[in-house]
């Protein structure tokens, strides 16, 4: 198996993860330079109002809003402490088989749970406004 070529399995590798850092805003005399926000999991993903936002790539957790003296990887570990990929003692390259596959199993509970909060939120938000256009009739608003 070629996992270096896998979509999905990608992001293990720190040289792909610091390709997603053109145009981050943050350089050598910061902490958290592409290099640094690469070691520590992240991958760039920013968006049209926020340049600067970061994914863990492992636990899919964002964080924007960095300022130049921000360490990558304390900032990873306070803020998703359940985290495998930042708590990690070995390099990817180093853990054998059966680690990466238990780790892989570790990041699909991260990425199901967050797709799975994503739709839950879309549906509340549609019944809710639902719920208000049913009320506005009901009120003899239309
Ligand atoms: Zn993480």
């Amino acid at each position: 198996m070629d996992i270096h070529s896998d979509e999905d399995l990608k992001m293990y590798f720190y040289q792909n993860r610091l390709k997603t850092f053109e145009g981050w805003p943050f350089d050598e005399d910061c902490a958290c330079t592409p290099e640094n926000m690469a070691m520590a999991g992240f991958i760039h993903t920013p968006s049209e109002n926020s340049p600067d936002i970061a994914m863990c790539f492992f636990c899919m957790k964002e964080l924007e809003g960095w300022e130049p003296e921000d360490d990558p990887e304390k900032e990873h570990k306070s803020h998703s402490s359940s985290c495998h990929f930042i708590s990690l003692k070995k390099k990817i390259e180093d853990l054998t088989v059966e680690e990466f596959f238990k780790l892989q199993k570790e990041r699909r509970k991260f990425i199901i749970t967050k797709t799975g909060n994503e739709a839950i939120n879309k549906f509340e938000e549609a019944s809710k406004k639902r719920r208000a256009d049913i009320i506005k009739t009901a009120m003899g608003e239309e």
